[in-house]
C-alpha cells in the first residue's frame, strides 16, 4: 500500500471520502491527485492521465478552464459565503431557466444528494401522499429513502441498500426495473391514492449508462398525471451533457420537479431542485415544506456555475463538437472490440458513455447491467490507467467526454484502448 493511502486509512474509512474514490471494484490503491487542467489528471508522484472522470461529471469544459477560474478568483476576495442572498444566485437561476424552462422556481443547495432529498420531501408534500416510485439500480444520492434496491421480483417495496436505514422507511420506496412501464402500472393499481410520484433518471447513468426505450418516459408522464402523481426528472447528471438543457428537452417532456447538480456547479459544490411555481409555492418560507441550507447559493459556486454555463452558451457549435468527439472515441472502441472479437455494449448519452462487458445483446435495465463480467472491467481499467487512461473505477459508472479533449488525446486513448482490449471472456 502507498503511504498516502496508509496515512488517509487513518483519517478517513477506506482512506476516502467518498467510496467509489477508494478503487475497491477494481481492487486496487487510489491514485492520490495533486491537480488537473483541460483534459488532464496529474497524480501526486506527477503522473499525467487523460481523464474520463471529470470529477464525476462537472467537469465539461475541462478541469481548471481559464473563464471559471477567473470568474471564481474575481470573487474570492469579496468573502466565500455571506448567508444571505445575492444578484448572482437570480443571475444563474436566468441560465438555468432558459435551458429548463419548465424550473418556474427553483431553490439551490450544495449536493445533488440534498436537491433529490428535498424534491421528494417536496413530492410527498404538494401532493399529501406517502409513496414514492424509484428504479432499480438508479443512484439519487444517499438519503435513506432513496437508498433502496429492488427486493425479489418486480415492483417490490424496496430493501434498504444499507445499514443504517429502518426497513419503516424504505417501505414508502416502491423499486421497479427501468424501462418497464407495466410494473409502474402495477405499483398504482395496487397503491391507489398512494402514490406522491415516480423519481427518475431519464438517462441512467449511474447503473452505467442505460437509455430509456421509446415511449417509456412519456408513459411514466402521462400514467403519473392520470393518478395526481408527480414527475422528477434527476437530471443531476444528464444536465447540460447531451444538449444546453437535459433528457427533457430533447425528450420534449416536462417533468413537474427537476433537480440539477454536477455541471451547474461548475465544480464547486452546488446543485438545485425546481419545478412548476405552484409546486415550488409549498417550500419554506412560503409554503410548509421545510427545507435549508448554511452555504446554499454559496457565491463562488454560483461565480463557477455562471461562468460554466455563459461559456457553453457562447459557443454555438460546443455540443456538436462535444459530441463528434464523443462519437469518435466510442466508434473507435467499437471498431477495436470487433476486431478483437469482443462482445462489448456501449451505451452512450451525448457526452458519457458506459462500456458494458457484457454478452447481452442490449442493455435496458440494471439486471442486464449486472450481466457484465465485473473481472473484466477491472482488468481494462487497470491496462487504460497503464497506459495513460484515467477511466471510472466501476463497470457502473459512465466515463465524460469534455470539451477539452483533443483529437491527440481520442487517438492516445483509442492507442490504449488497442492494447488494453486484449482480454478474454470468462
Ligand atoms: C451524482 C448524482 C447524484 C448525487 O449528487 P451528489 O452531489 O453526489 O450528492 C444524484 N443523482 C444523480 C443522477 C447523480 O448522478
Amino acid at each position: 500500500m502507498n503511504k498516502n493511502l496508509f496515512e488517509a486509512q487513518k483519517c478517513f474509512p477506506g482512506g476516502v471520502n467518498s467510496p467509489v474514490r477508494a478503487f475497491k471494484s477494481v481492487g486496487m490503491d487510489p491514485l492520490f491527485i495533486q491537480k488537473a487542467y483541460k483534459s488532464k489528471i496529474v497524480d501526486s508522484d506527477g503522473r499525467e492521465y487523460i481523464d474520463y472522470v471529470g470529477s464525476w461529471g462537472p467537469a465539461i469544459l475541462g478541469h481548471a478552464d481559464e473563464t471559471v477560474i477567473e470568474a471564481v478568483q474575481k470573487k474570492l476576495s469579496n468573502g466565500l459565503s455571506f448567508g444571505a442572498p445575492t444578484t448572482q444566485e437570480t443571475e444563474l437561476a436566468n441560465l438555468i431557466k432558459e435551458a429548463f424552462p419548465h424550473m418556474e422556481r427553483m431553490r439551490f443547495v450544495s449536493s445533488g444528494t440534498e436537491a433529490t432529498m428535498s424534491a421528494v420531501r417536496l413530492m410527498r408534500g404538494y401532493t399529501g401522499k406517502p409513496l414514492i416510485i424509484k428504479i432499480d439500480g438508479a443512484y439519487h444520492g444517499h438519503s435513506d429513502s432513496l437508498l433502496a434496491s429492488a427486493g425479489s421480483g418486480v415492483a417490490t417495496f424496496g430493501t434498504p441498500d444499507s445499514a443504517g436505514i429502518p426497513a419503516g422507511i424504505v417501505n414508502n420506496t416502491l423499486v421497479v426495473p427501468f424501462n418497464d412501464i407495466e410494473a409502474v402500472k402495477k405499483c398504482f393499481a395496487e397503491h391507489t391514492d398512494q402514490i406522491a410520484g415516480i423519481i427518475i433518471e431519464p438517462v441512467c447513468g449511474n447503473m452505467g449508462v442505460v437509455l430509456p426505450e421509446d415511449g417509456y418516459l412519456e408513459a411514466l408522464r402521462k400514467i403519473t398525471k392520470e393518478n395526481k402523481a408527480l414527475l422528477i426528472f434527476d437530471e443531476v447528471m444528464t444536465g447540460f451533457r447531451a444538449c444546453y438543457g437535459g433528457v427533457s428537452t430533447l425528450k420534449a417532456i416536462t417533468p413537474d420537479i427537476t433537480c440539477l447538480g454536477k455541471i451547474v456547479g461548475g465544480g464547486m459544490p452546488l446543485a438545485v431542485y425546481g419545478g412548476k411555481k405552484e409546486i415550488l409555492a409549498m417550500i419554506a418560507p412560503d409554503g410548509p415544506v421545510y427545507q435549508a441550507g448554511t452555504l446554499s447559493g454559496n457565491p463562488i459556486a454560483v461565480a463557477a456555475g455562471i461562468a460554466t454555463l455563459n461559456k457553453i452558451k457562447a459557443d454555438k457549435n460546443f455540443y456538436v463538437k462535444l459530441l463528434t468527439t464523443a462519437e469518435t472515441l466510442k466508434n473507435g472502441i467499437e471498431a477495436i472490440a470487433k476486431h478483437r472479437n469482443l462482445p462489448l455494449k456501449i451505451n452512450s448519452f451525448g457526452s458519457m458513455m458506459t462500456i458494458f462487458f457484457s454478452k447481452e445483446k442490449e442493455i435496458k435495465n440494471y439486471a442486464d447491467a449486472k450481466t457484465s463480467d465485473t473481472k473484466l472491467f477491472a482488468a481494462w481499467f487497470k491496462k487504460m490507467l497503464e497506459n495513460g487512461v484515467y477511466l471510472a473505477p466501476s463497470q457502473f459508472e459512465a466515463m465524460f467526454i469534455s470539451a477539452a479533449h483533443t483529437k491527440n488525446d481520442i487517438d492516445l486513448t483509442l492507442e490504449a484502448a488497442d492494447r488494453a482490449l486484449v482480454l478474454h471472456f470468462h
